[in-house]
């Protein structure tokens, strides 16, 4: 649907489904993306490609991928840690990666275990090697704890501002910041933002990835708004907690994330009832503590709907 104010990336088949103790159906995760694309989100980040070893939920990527492609005109993404995970990737057709560098240099040691430096030059070899492919690829710098990092707590803007310089110099398409933890809030999220604008120049599409896990998720995306932004990533049911805090809040809720959009006027072309109807998909496969959402709970109240 074209005449979006703002786009929504779901990512609950992805970061929401990664740090769930249980191990969810190929059959279940088809059936999520189905409906979301029945709702009209225009962007899936559908999975992974890491070990099954590492995270065992990706296993089945490989299906995952197969039947997600199949619907042309959502873009499907799959975030990428490294160059295997990569050539996985596109091996299996996608066409819209997210490899994941850290701005915190203690965060992306234990996440892939290299140096920031290291997984930087892992992005331009792969550019590169896209790029002498001939294939077109939609390459994205994705910043992870770009708002604060669990292990050593703020992380300073310079850091965040050069690696996307670096990433850009390295040649991201686009450049994602993510509050991976949910440490942010709106003055940081507008103050970074800004920063990275300023540096990367008006063309350089940026997009922002929130958590909710202090509460300031929505906060920080009209923080983002206020700051320009207009691609969120969001997750049904706000599904994405962190596996070491059990009850804490994932992603921005996506349908939340709609409803709030919605009522400062903007549209994302996404059907907010259909939306909410993926509750039961989830409901019937995932324990009801990790399923959480504003909308859910209070329903949307009749005075509120809008005529169609
Ligand atoms: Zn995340």
């Amino acid at each position: 649907m074209n005449g979006r104010d703002v786009r929504i990336c779901e990512v609950g088949p992805r970061d929401g489904l990664q740090n769930l103790p249980i191990i969810v159906s190929t059959e279940t995760k088809l059936a999520l993306i189905d409906a979301l694309v029945a709702a009209g989100v225009p962007e899936i980040d559908a999975g992974s490609f890491v070990p099954a070893k590492v995270v065992p939920q990706f296993g089945d990527a490989e299906a995952v991928f197969a039947h997600a492609l199949r619907h042309t005109g959502v873009r499907i993404g799959a975030l990428v840690p490294n160059e295997k995970g990569a050539e996985r990737a596109l091996a299996a057709g996608v066409k819209n990666l997210f490899f994941v560098v850290s701005a915190s240099e203690a965060h992306n040691q234990a996440n892939v275990r290299r140096t920031v430096e290291e997984q930087v030059a892992a992005f331009r070899a792969l550019r590169k090697r896209i790029d002498a492919s001939g294939e077109r690829i939609h390459l994205v710098g994705a910043i992870a704890t770009a708002f604060g990092c669990s292990i050593s707590g703020r992380v300073p803007e310079r850091a965040v501002r050069d690696l996307a310089i670096a990433l850009a110099k390295a040649g991201a398409d686009e450049i994602g910041l993510a509050d991976t933890v949910g440490y942010g809030n709106p003055p940081l999220v507008k103050a970074i933002v800004a920063g990275v604008r300023a540096d990367l120049g008006p063309a350089m599409p940026l997009r922002l990835h929130l958590h909710d896990t202090l509460g300031l998720g929505l906060a920080n995306v009209y923080a983002g708004l206020e700051a320009g932004i207009r691609t969120f990533d969001a997750s049904v049911s706000g599904l994405g907690g962190c596996p070491f805090a059990p009850g804490a809040r994932g992603n921005v809720v996506t349908e939340d994330l709609v409803f709030m959009l919605e009522e400062l006027g903007l549209s994302t072309g996404i059907d907010l009832d259909r939306l909410l109807a993926t509750r039961a998909i989830l409901a019937a496969a995932i324990p009801a503590e990790h399923l959480t959402g504003h909308l859910h709970e209070a329903g949307i109240p009749r005075a509120l709907r809008r005529a169609a």
